[in-house]
Parts: structure tokens; C-alpha cells; sequence
């Protein structure tokens, strides 16, 4: 069955809509792609499973492992292994990254009556993380994201989902403002992450990431909905002729 199940799922924003009856099926060790033009609802969707505030959900339902997913708190839903990386906070002066991962393991294994995890063996396994995406040991000891370059950040938001090891990690932009070499390592984590017990949902507006890490499913979030649904093929497609077939221009950058 599905780990995620999305049905009919509607969400205004200050009285607008912005998803009207979306459907979106997840199953275990599948990786979406949602990509579609700017200002389609990609985010919203993401902040949507995210529970952020200020989203309206006007209609339609989210089961997540069988559960009400919008029926849950926040940190609910992380302690059940969903992992949205803009629900950690961006910057936080004065915690250092490593204190940081080990507080949020630590807070999640306790929700879920687990011990907490010796912090030598944390330290080993987000070292041997970093070394796989090539990040700097030093950056475990500054303030989380503090001065951090923006491959840095990236690559923190990643060594993130390794460290919690959720079930579902949704992905909104990971791709953006990368140079080639950093959209490899953070490519690379992320293909870590990938296994036939895990999901992924990658929100994004460029393929060009999918060059590296390949979708079993690209979605394009059109009028609100999933207007067409592929393989990975669907991205290159979408590539060449643009999200309107009749226009042929490029997507706009976000
Ligand atoms: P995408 O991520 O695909 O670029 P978004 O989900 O960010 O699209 O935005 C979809 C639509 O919702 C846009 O028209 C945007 O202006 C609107 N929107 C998103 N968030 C807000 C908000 N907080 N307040 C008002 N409008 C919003
Ligand atoms: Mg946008
Ligand atoms: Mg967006």
C-alpha cells in the first residue's frame, strides 16, 4: 500500500486557491519529482504536509502509514518519520550543528520510547555522512547554518534527513542556487537516503537535479492539481518544451 495517500486535496492561502483536488500516491522506496512553473503550488504543498501555519485546507484528505497526517501536531509528524527540511530552523546562533542533530535525534527517538543514541556513535555516523558529501567536519562545531554558504546550507539540510532517518523526506528546492559540484554532493546524499523502506518528494522547478538523482515519478503541479504524471523521462520532456507545451520558452526562475 501507500505510505502517503493525498485525495482531492484542496488548500486556499488568504482566500485563494492554490490546490484543488489533488491527488498523490507514495509508496515505500518511491521518489517523486513535483515540478511545475512558479507560483503552482509546489511550496504549498510541501508547507501543506509540513503543517506550517496559514494554509487552509479546504477539502480532501492526507493519510500518511494509515494516519490522519493533518490531524497531527508538528513534531507528531516528525516523530512518525516525515522530514521536511525548512521545519528546522534556518539559523540558530550559539547551538552548534553537532549539539543541534543530537538534540532533534534524541527528541525524536524519545518520542517514539527509543534510548538515546550514544554520541560517539552519532559523531562516527554524521562524520562518515559528511565525508560522503564531502562537507567540512569543522561546520559540526559553528552555530547551525551560521555563515554557512548556501552549498552548505544545502548539504546541512541533507546530513539532516541522513542523521533523523525519516520515512518520508519531502525536498522543496534543494536544487536551487547550486553549482554543479555542490548539486552532486548533495545528489549523492540523497541518493544515500534512497531505500526500498523510505519515500521521497522532490519539489522542484529544474531537472536538472534529476540528472543525478532519478525520479521513479515526475508529477507537474498544473491548476492545482497533478496535470500530467510520468517516468523520468517526463522531466527531460519538460525540459526541451518548457511547462506549456505552446509557448516553448524556458520556466521562469523562482
Ligand atoms: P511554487 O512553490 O510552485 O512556486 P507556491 O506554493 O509558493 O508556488 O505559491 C502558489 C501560489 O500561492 C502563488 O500564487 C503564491 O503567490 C501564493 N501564496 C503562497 N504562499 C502565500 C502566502 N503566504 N500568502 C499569500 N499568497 C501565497
Ligand atoms: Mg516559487
Ligand atoms: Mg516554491
Amino acid at each position: 500500500g501507500s505510505l502517503l495517500s493525498i485525495r482531492q486535496l484542496a488548500v486556499q492561502v488568504e482566500g485563494k486557491q492554490i490546490l484543488d483536488r489533488l491527488d498523490l500516491e507514495v509508496r515505500p522506496g518511491e521518489v517523486h519529482a513535483i515540478m511545475g512553473p512558479n507560483g503552482s503550488g509546489k511550496s504549498t504543498l510541501a508547507h501543506v504536509l509540513a503543517g506550517r501555519p496559514g494554509y487552509e485546507v479546504t477539502g480532501g484528505e492526507v493519510r500518511y502509514d494509515g494516519q490522519d497526517l493533518l490531524a497531527l501536531e508538528v513534531e507528531q509528524r516528525a516523530a512518525k518519520g516525515v522530514f521536511l527540511a525548512f521545519q528546522y530552523p534556518v539559523e540558530i546562533p550559539g547551538v552548534s550543528n553537532i549539539q543541534f542533530l543530537k538534540t532533534a535525534l534524541n527528541s525524536l527517538r524519545k518520542q517514539r520510547g527509543e534510548p538515546e543514541l550514544d554520541a560517539m556513535e552519532l559523531l562516527d555516523s554524521v562524520k562518515a555522512r559528511m565525508a560522503q558529501m564531502q562537507m567540512d567536519e569543522a561546520l559540526l562545531y559553528r552555530g547551525v547554518n551560521e555563515g554557512f554558504s548556501g552549498g552548505e546550507k544545502k548539504s546541512n539540510e541533507i546530513l539532516q534527513m541522513l542523521v533523523l532517518e525519516p520515512r518520508l523526506a519531502i525536498l522543496d528546492e534543494t536544487d536551487s542556487g547550486l553549482d554543479i559540484d555542490a548539486l552532486k554532493r548533495v545528489a549523492a546524499g540523497i541518493n544515500w537516503f534512497r531505500r526500498e523502506d523510505r519515500s521521497l518528494i522532490l519539489v522542484t522547478h529544474y531537472q536538472r537535479l534529476l540528472d543525478y538523482v532519478k525520479p521513479d515519478y515526475v508529477h507537474v503541479l498544473q491548476q492545482g492539481r497533478i496535470g500530467r504524471s510520468g517516468g523520468a523521462e517526463l522531466a527531460l520532456e519538460l525540459e526541451q518544451a518548457g511547462y506549456a507545451p505552446t509557448s516553448g520558452t524556458a520556466p521562469e526562475r523562482t
